[in-house]
């Protein structure tokens, strides 16, 4: 390693922490030729929490993208050796994953569909195979079991060697015992840092220091919610009947993962409630250490070990070994650049998948600094997401050791945290639950996801616990006149004297309109994909609301700083609390209107809207409808809010839920950003290609001219199910005649059609018309058929309806 004496001052990017992460970030940096790229590591490497990882690598994640960075990993930590001549300790004997309840053999057989439209090999296999596979463990209480056969494991010591030996032979260069004690800023940028021994002036920097990544990140201003939870492993002497190496056994329904390990047992665990930790009692000279061994806490987990391997009851301890490691509020890593500061590049919270994502993840990290984007879409990953409450240590410490203890949960659909909860409320709050809502959290706000039944629900695969509650309220919208609480839509006002030219750059449809016109339009990157999908509100000539996604305002709003001009005279600021909207949907909304003095409003028209007074209470009623029924989305202050949902209320309109709101969005092929839409798809393949105005010059426009008059390779259809007890939740293969063609991205049952419907991306075909297309859904391995369809399931122009009740 270099001296600390050596120190450049001036270099393009720093990599700050030498464990997996900050190692595979500069390879990649360096690989791509930033020669000039250090590490800064203030211990040694690998001293963090590297060395002592389990350092397993299972390949499949929830999403496409996640899953790609550890295919990655695996044909990369296959391969240094070559490139390098160091070994990384690679060892690909596969895992199998077993199940002792119906839930999770459904789970695993769901996992199953997922590999297969991810490209990896993954099959369910016999107890007996397993059994083979594994002969020392206790099958007798297990009912299925999936073998992945290109999972593995790595050393991670060995893993850094090897990712370091390959940077420093395209130049970059590394500095132990040179701790970050600084970062500096200029405005919102990046300038350099601060260590030990000096100070370097840079254009990026990655923060890559693992649990201690909150408090570094601090150093530039920058806010982000990681804190560490004790991690616990067994292992033991050689034992009897392991020879060679085995593959991963998980057991999730104990919460245990299972190998060999030098001829004895290595069993971790991700047991119900974790152990979160202090990082100021880790302290910063922890290196090459372990936290202290807790028997009372690992014992239930023992007692599952010892009912799935009945050899460990003669086995020799060697240690319980407890490590820290960094968890996050919802048990994803963040990966990108920080919305705060520019040239702030964050690669931390790697929740436990640290060394199986680290190869893909510094790839996709040097990727991110050098092109201003990661190669895919990793909106699941943005460092963006994250709203400042869950920041906060009591937050953190509340949530983590839940985060923990989900690690290996069921994700059932409709699955909510339990810690950290009301963070967010809105105005509407105490009439939510006054009206028995079930709430859940979206970026820290509680919101109704349905109403009146007094039970928590019980989770299932199958038909849910409220699905004759969600009916009922979507009966209410179509029938009679629902309130829908969209007060966490986040409120972006783009305001001044260059607006207008301001936003017809960053937003691909005409924004050039009168002052009461609303506006769906859409902000694209570069490449044509979609950054954000948003209706604006024109108030007066120099002044627009936007309206996005709740999650999306903080990554909103730094794109739209980002693409600001220096000499533009505009100035953008977050409403979302200021304001409240309540969307007032379904035939009886007129009469509503009407009853409570806001007579007029029935003459707007469609993406129309104007000041009126409803019940007494200001608002700005606009022409719209998320959820395919007639109504008005009714801005009002936000301290109005309650005044506004009694007056509706008491003129007849009753409340309904998210559940309601995404059953009938999807019917009506309305699409979901993060679910339908990300950074790689563009507005052809989102049969979104009316919302473009081309006689603007705006961003994206260069990359879509070429595609104008072209199929696009793949399209956003509808499929409607055959079977109304399908269960389709996003995220299913779509197969015609045996082959996958495409992923459903949304789903729910449709209560107005009386079937189960998708929204799916499908591949296109030069020689046939994807309209009427008979399909088949993949849904924890029984294949659905299905038909698709160009234009929405449920559409209120001529259509006859079914009810769900007549299912
Ligand atoms: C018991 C256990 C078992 C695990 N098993 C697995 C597994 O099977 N599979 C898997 O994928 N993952 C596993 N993990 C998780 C995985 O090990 C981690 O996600 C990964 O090692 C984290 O790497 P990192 O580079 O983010 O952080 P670290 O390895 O902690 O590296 C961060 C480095 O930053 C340095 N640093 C901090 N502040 C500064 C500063 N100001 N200046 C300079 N340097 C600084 C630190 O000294 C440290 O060396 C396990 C974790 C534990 C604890």
């Amino acid at each position: 390693m270099a001296g600390s004496t050596d120190l450049p001052t001036q270099v393009s990017v720093v990599v700050i922490g030498g464990g997996v992460m900050g190692c595979s970030t500069l390879y990649h940096l360096a690989k791509t030729g930033i020669s000039d790229v250090i590490l800064l590591e203030r211990n040694q490497l690998t001293s963090g929490t590297t060395w002592h990882s389990a350092a397993q690598v299972r390949a499949l994640r929830s999403s496409k993208n996640l899953t790609d960075l550890i295919k990655y990993s695996v044909s990369l930590y296959s391969s240094l050796e070559q490139e390098t001549g160091q070994s990384t300790g690679w060892i690909n004997e596969g895992s199998l994953s077993i199940a002792t309840n119906p839930d999770r053999l459904t789970f695993i057989k769901r996992q199953v569909s997922l590999a297969h439209l991810y490209g990896v090999e993954a099959n369910s296999i016999s107890v007996g195979e397993a059994k083979e596979r594994w002969p020392l463990m206790n099958s007798d209480d297990v009912i299925g079991a999936v073998w992945s056969p290109g999972d593995g494991r790595v050393g991670p010591s060995d893993l850094c060697a090897a990712l370091v030996k390959g940077a420093k032979a395209h130049g970059a260069r590394i500095f132990e015992d040179t701790g970050v004690i600084a970062i500096l800023t200029r405005g919102d940028k990046i300038v350099g840092l601060e260590t030990s021994v000096g100070t370097i002036h840079c254009d990026a920097i990655a923060i890559c220091t693992g649990l201690w990544s909150r408090e570094n990140a601090m150093k530039a201003g920058v806010d982000i919610p990681i804190w560490p939870c004790e991690h616990f492993y067994l292992l033991t002497n050689p034992v009897e009947g392991i020879s060679g190496n085995l593959p991963t056994l998980s057991d999730h329904d104990s919460h245990l993962y299972i190998r060999d390990d030098s001829g004895g047992l290595l069993i971790g665990c991700f047991e119900p409630s974790g152990k979160a930790i202090n990082p100021e009692q880790i302290g910063e000279n922890f290196a090459f250490q372990l936290l202290p061994e807790d028997w009372d806490h690992f014992e239930p987990m023992l007692n599952n070990a010892l009912h799935r391997l009945p050899c460990l009851a003669d086995a020799e301890v060697r240690m319980l070994l407890n490590g820290p490691e960094s968890f996050t509020p919802d048990g994803s890593f963040l990966l990108g650049e920080s919305a705060e500061t520019r040239g702030l590049f964050l690669g931390c919270g790697m929740n436990s998948v640290g060394i199986a994502t680290g190869g893909g993840a510094g790839m996709a990290l040097a990727h991110c600094i050098l092109n201003g984007h990661t190669p895919t879409d990793l909106h699941e990953v943005d460092p963006k997401r994250y709203p400042a409450c869950f920041s906060s240590v009591e937050a953190l410490t509340a949530r983590v050791p839940e985060i923990l203890g989900k690690h290996y949960a069921i994700s059932f659909p409709g699955m909510q945290f339990q810690s950290a909860r009301d963070l967010r409320k809105t105005p509407l709050h105490q009439r939510w639950v006054e009206h028995q809502a079930h709430f859940g959290q979206f970026y820290g706000w509680e919101r109704p996801l349905y109403f009146g039944k007094q039970n928590e629900p019980v989770l299932t695969f199958d038909r849910p616990d409220w699905f004759e509650q969600v009916g009922a309220e979507v009966e209410i919208a179509h029938r009679h006149a629902a309130i829908f609480d969209q007060s966490t839509f986040g409120k972006i006002r783009v305001e001044g004297r260059d607006a207008e030219s301001f936003l017809n750059r960053v937003c691909a449809n005409d924004m050039t309109r009168s002052t009461g016109s609303a506006v769906y339009t859409a902000m694209l990157n570069q490449r044509g994909g979609f950054e954000s999908d948003l209706i604006a509100l024109r108030l007066n000539p120099d002044s627009y609301r936007l309206y996005v996604g709740t999650s999306a305002v903080k990554r909103d709003i730094a794109w739209l700083h980002r693409h600001l001009e220096p000499n533009q005279q505009v100035s953008i600021n977050d409403e979302t609390e200021a304001f409240s909207v309540l969307g007032l949907m379904g035939p009886d909304s007129a009469k509503i209107a009407h009853r409570l003095g806001a007579t007029d409003l029935n003459d707007l028209a469609y993406f129309q809207h104007c000041p009126a007074e409803i019940g007494g209470v200001p608002v700005e009623a606009a022409r719209l409808s998320y959820v395919g029924e007639a109504g008005w989305e009714l801005t009002c202050a936000a301290n109005q809010a309650v005044a506004l949902f009694d007056a509706l209320l008491n003129a007849g309109a009753k409340p309904a839920g998210i559940f309601a709101q995404t059953s009938m969005r999807i019917e009506k092929q309305f699409l979901a950003y993060g679910h339908d839409l990300d950074t790689d798809t563009n507005p052809f393949q989102a049969g979104l290609g009316f919302a473009i105005d081309w006689d603007s010059n705006f961003i994206g426009k260069q990359a879509l001219l070429p595609l104008r008059d072209k199929k696009p390779k793949t399209r956003m259809v509808t499929i409607v199910l055959d079977d109304p007890q399908a269960m389709p939740l996003g995220n299913e293969p779509v197969y015609l005649d045996g082959s996958i063609i495409g992923q459903t991205t949304s789903a729910a049952f449709g209560y107005r059609i009386g079937k189960p419907v998708a929204i799916a991306q499908i591949e296109t075909s030069p020689a046939q018309s994807l309209a009427d297309l008979a399909v088949e859904v993949d849904i924890a391995r029984n294949n659905f058929s299905g038909t698709i369809s160009l234009t929405p399931a449920y559409d209120p122009k001529g259509q006859r309806m079914r009810s769900y009740l007549q299912v």
